[in-house]
């Protein structure tokens, strides 16, 4: 039992402990790769979109190509049919309008020829365009502070250092203006030409000068850039720093769901604040030092776009962009926006997705995957991408998940149930082990009490101690019987070692069941009744004729009546029953022995088992008895079974087909 109970710790402690860990890791493993794929996929949704947005930027700087390779080149004192010829020429011209070099307005004139959208263009635009009033300009926070980005932030200020990076720009411009210069891959600005020195060889030196600084200036922007993606301290600085400017910090439009582009865990949560802020800036001060461009310009939540371009006479020639065909302009040459993986879009200023495939209305365009903003010239637009079917990865991974569950939980059965059999059968493996120790120690024991008594009595014989003629006859009988109880008992060891062999032959004849009884009982009779017992003998059968091997259905019935001599304590009394029952012959032997109790029933017919085992028993036996008579009568096509008996004691009945004819 403690053995069973130490065998029982081991393996949990060996087996069970080790697996569950295994399972609670491989669960965990499983969501970690499941994160991982997630932020693979918003990695490789958010290339996309880098090159998408670069697409978008390109056809920001082809149409404001085209506007200022259209733009009239002297539109006159009445530039009406200039403009019919821009606009004929360059579609994405919607209202144009022509200022002096003072900011007033030329064109259109309150007096002549106003359609409607020349008045609208004006209510909207006036104050702006004739200098003022200021309207919101956006900026790439990332390089308006790009030392703040990259965690400089000394006592020399950001415009400070691109002033002296760019030595051959026009002093005297504000810090702002020299800053939001940086922005020059995206402004696609031109360049004032005025500055240039005269001597040649001075020339190519600040060429050279302006081009390497040019490259330097890429590298610290793309570095500022990246920077900003990745730190929120970084971020959190340029944010303060733009703050206490007074300039405004927008927000996103959209909440992107997936993980972070940057690779680094700390900034793994998406940034909801817009890399662009806003200033008020006057028209003067945004064209200062710059010869065309393109300004975002939001009416009414609506936004729309002006063009600008300064003439060489100093007045300043532009239009406002016709929004539709602004607007395809831009799109041009996109990606698909449909795969069978994601979709791929751009969304306006309100969120809303400028183009939607097909079946794709409902979706929820405020939680891509992944998103990128696009320029400053296009603030609160984003590129968007999002799962083409955002539930299916999601169940795929449950359902990962409930397999390995499963498999889980089927290995801990399989283990369980394992571990239950390997222990089951070391513990019986151990219970026989013992049996057969005990069993030893009980046929020594058996055998040396027999010839104690054989010796004791043949020598008091052989002394000629015991005169009485009849106490010699007695001593001879008890001899007699003792050498019968020797050598069933070596019989039965013998047998047992031969059944274990598979080697017992039966000799199989035809006999009166009930007249071999009859014959044991009445020999077992004159040793028993001087012993104390009642024996009783009923043959109630008219026939009990079997087919079967006579010595070893008499070994059977000697064992079961050695039984009841041995197990009975108080009553004495032996009864042994013949009958017949549905085609078998049957002998009962019944006693008011002690009885076996119910939970024994079955195990007494086990091999070497015994109900008592302890050294001390009063009753010593080799465990063999029943185990030996049950197999012999299963050989013979009989049984040997138990039943309680009525009033205490026990009934053991042989059972065996009666023969057939002869
Ligand atoms: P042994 O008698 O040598 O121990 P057996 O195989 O004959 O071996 O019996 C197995 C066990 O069954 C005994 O140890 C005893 O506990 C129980 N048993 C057998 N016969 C009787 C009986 N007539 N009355 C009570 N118990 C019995």
């Amino acid at each position: 039992m403690r053995l069973s109970r130490h065998l029982r710790l081991v393996f949990v402690v060996a087996v069970l402990v080790p697996c569950a860990v295994l399972a609670v890791l491989s669960v965990r493993s499983l969501g970690r790769e499941e994160a991982f794929l997630e932020k693979r996929l918003a990695q490789s949704l958010d290339a996309e979109l880098t090159y998408a947005v670069a697409l978008v930027r390109e056809n920001l700087g082809r149409i404001e190509e085209l506007l200022s390779a259209s733009a009239p080149a002297d539109p006159g004192s009445d530039p009406r049919a200039a403009f019919a010829a821009w606009k004929k020429a360059a579609p994405l011209v919607g209202v144009p309008f022509l200022l002096d070099s003072d900011f007033r307005i030329l064109w259109p004139t309150r007096t002549a020829y106003l359609d409607a959208a020349d008045l609208s263009f004006l209510n909207w635009n006036r104050e702006f365009i004739s200098d003022a009033a200021a309207i919101p300009f956006y900026q790439n926070a990332a390089l308006l502070y790009r030392d703040q980005v990259t965690g400089g932030g000394g006592d020399q200020g950001t415009a400070e250092k691109l002033m002296a990076a760019n030595p051959g720009e026009v002093k005297g411009e504000s810090k702002k203006d020299a800053a939001q210069r940086a922005e020059a891959p995206v402004m696609m600005q031109m360049k004032v030409g005025a500055a240039a020195p005269a001597a040649t060889a001075e020339k190519d030196a600040g060429d050279k000068l302006a081009a390497k600084s040019k490259i330097e200036d890429v590298r610290a922007e793309q570095q500022a850039l990246s920077e900003f993606e990745q730190s929120d301290a970084a971020r959190k600085r340029v944010y303060d720093e733009a703050a206490r400017m007074g300039q405004k910090a927008e927000t996103r439009n959209v909440r992107p769901a997936g993980g972070a582009p940057a690779p680094s865990p700390a900034s793994a949560a998406p940034r909801t604040e817009s890399i662009y802020i806003s200033e008020p800036r006057r028209f003067s001060e945004i064209t200062a030092g710059r010869e065309a461009g393109l300004i975002p310009r939001f009416i009414e939540e609506k936004l729309g776009w002006l063009f600008w371009k300064r003439l060489p006479s100093g007045r300043i020639v532009g239009c406002r962009l016709d929004d539709g065909s602004a607007k395809a302009a831009l799109l041009a040459r996109l990606p698909d926006v449909y795969s069978p993986a994601r979709i791929l879009t751009f969304l306006d200023e309100n969120g809303r997705p400028l183009v939607t495939p097909a079946g794709q209305e409902g979706r929820d365009w405020r939680r891509p995957v992944a998103a990128r903003e696009v320029s400053e010239i296009l603030p609160r637009w984003e590129a968007a991408a999002y799962a083409t079917d955002p539930g299916a990865l999601a169940s795929r991974a449950r359902a990962t998940r409930y397999l390995t569950i499963l498999i889980i939980l089927a290995m801990f059965v399989v283990i369980l149930s394992g571990g239950t059999v390997v222990l089951a059968t070391v513990r019986s493996e151990m219970a026989l082990a013992r049996q057969k120790t005990t069993f030893v120690t009980n046929v020594s024991h058996e055998l040396k009490t027999p010839l104690t008594s054989i010796r004791m009595f043949s020598e008091m014989l052989k002394d000629g101690r015991q005169p009485d003629p009849d106490k010699q006859k007695k001593y001879l009988g008890l001899m007699a019987s003792e050498t019968e109880r020797l050598t069933r008992l070596i019989n039965n060891v013998l047998d047992f070692s031969r059944m274990e062999k598979g080697r017992r032959a039966y000799a199989r004849k035809r006999f009166d069941l009930g007249a071999l009884v009859e014959a044991l009982v009445e020999s077992e009779r004159t040793r028993l009744e001087p012993a104390g017992f009642s024996v009783v003998f009923h043959d109630g059968a008219e026939s009990s004729v079997v087919e079967a091997d006579e010595e070893a259905v008499k070994q059977a019935v000697l064992n079961l009546l050695s039984n009841a001599e041995k197990y009975s304590a108080g009553v004495k009394s032996i009864e042994v029953e013949v009958g017949r029952e549905g085609g078998t012959v049957c002998v009962d032997v019944k006693d008011r022995g002690i009885g076996v109790p119910p939970a024994e029933r079955e195990k007494i017919f086990r091999e070497f088992y015994r109900v008592d085992t302890t050294l001390t028993a009063p009753v010593r036996g080799s465990g063999l008895g029943l185990t030996i008579a049950r197999r012999i009568l299963r050989d013979l096509g009989g049984d040997v079974s138990f039943a309680a008996r009525e009033g205490g004691g026990s009934v053991f009945r042989i059972s065996l087909p009666e023969a057939g004819r002869p």
